[in-house]
């Protein structure tokens, strides 16, 4: 990865595909390993559909910008 003259930061992916990038919720998502083969998951806090890379990559850029906590509107 080529990193210019803008902001570089270390993500931590461990919780990403975990984690609802909507509200958060880490209850109800796919985990371990049975949870690999499940690409698609709907938040059981909330009612958000997932698709897990997608979720993932939402959660990795909340995470860059400091406002998990808060989300990312659907
Ligand atoms: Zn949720």
């Amino acid at each position: 990865m080529q990193v210019c003259s803008c902001q570089f930061e270390i993500v931590n992916e461990s919780y990403t595909t975990q984690t609802c990038s909507h509200c958060g919720d880490m209850s109800s998502s796919p985990k371990g390993r049975a949870g690999l083969g499940i690409r698609e998951w709907t938040c059981a806090e909330c009612g958000t559909w997932h698709d897990r890379d997608i979720n993932a990559a939402k959660n990795i850029l909340a995470v860059g910008l400091d406002r998990l906590d808060v989300g990312i509107p659907c």
